[in-house]
């Protein structure tokens, strides 16, 4: 039986804990997977704390297989999620020229100079595959350690999408292949309350172990069922 899979975003930035911005990496992503049959179970969001960006790693871990970590790859002294991630994979970073390269032409094409601080962003996890970003300056990273995929984004969203496009979507197109796909069937129902639309459905499904969820948006009442592809023979 294939297996099935759960996902987790990970925000990491001051700026989303303090309210100053939303989440919107973990809304655009989660939507992707949902496209692409897989479930997000987690979404957690910590601020520029390497104790807790530690902890919402080993918290993702536990409760999923795939996590994507967002934000807190830049050149500045509060960007260490590079460094929080090879101490949970126990891989040391190691310096990529061809990264500095990038930073270089980048910056030499804006008329910025570089700086040495500028060098943190070239350091990655041994064995990580580096994902290039067109867009800025910070590449993203994939590693596969303690049994989980894990794929490290840039925080702006715009830099996401690029790397979404060129790297991560072609990279889930085949492991998700592999993969028991997770469904949503759903009704908009109108002229029934929730009440009424819930004890219908709960008589109907009760026991079966498959995800019931309600959302009143007027003037439907959407009705979502959702399951493994594997658990289909139980509807
Ligand atoms: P940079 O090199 O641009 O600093 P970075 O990987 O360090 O990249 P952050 O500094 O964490 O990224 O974020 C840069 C900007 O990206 C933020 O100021 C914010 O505008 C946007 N951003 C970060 N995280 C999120 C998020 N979870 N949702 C939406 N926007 C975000």
């Amino acid at each position: 039986m294939k297996k099935t899979v759960r996902a987790a975003v990970l925000g990491v930035g001051s700026e989303l804990t303090s309210g100053q911005i939303g989440n919107s990496n973990a809304l655009w992503i989660s939507q992707r997977l949902k496209a692409m049959g897989l479930l997000t179970s987690t979404h957690l969001v910590v601020p520029d704390d390497k104790s807790l960006i530690l902890d919402g790693l080993e918290f993702c871990a536990q409760k999923s297989d795939l996590i994507f970590v967002t934000g807190g790859l830049g050149p500045t002294s509060d960007d260490f999620t590079r460094d929080l991630i090879s101490q949970w994979s126990k891989l040391d970073l190691e310096f990529d020229p061809a990264t500095w390269d990038h930073i270089v032409e980048r910056l030499r094409f804006r008329g910025i100079a570089t700086e040495e601080f500028q060098k943190q962003q070239c350091y990655f996890p041994k064995r990580s595959t580096i994902l290039k970003n067109t867009l800025g300056t910070a590449h993203g990273f994939y590693l596969h350690a303690n049994h989980k995929d894990i794929f490290v984004l840039p925080g702006p969203p715009r830099e996401i999408e690029a790397i979404w496009k060129d790297h991560v979507f072609p990279w889930l197109v085949n492991f998700t292949e592999k993969i028991d796909r997770h469904v949503t069937l759903s009704w908009d129902i109108l002229g029934k309350s929730e009440g009424e639309l819930a004890r219908i459905t709960e008589d109907i499904l009760r026991g079966s172990g498959l995800e019931i969820g309600y959302r009143v948006h007027m003037p439907y009442v959407e009705i979502k069922v959702s399951f493994f592809q594997s658990e289909r023979s139980q509807i």
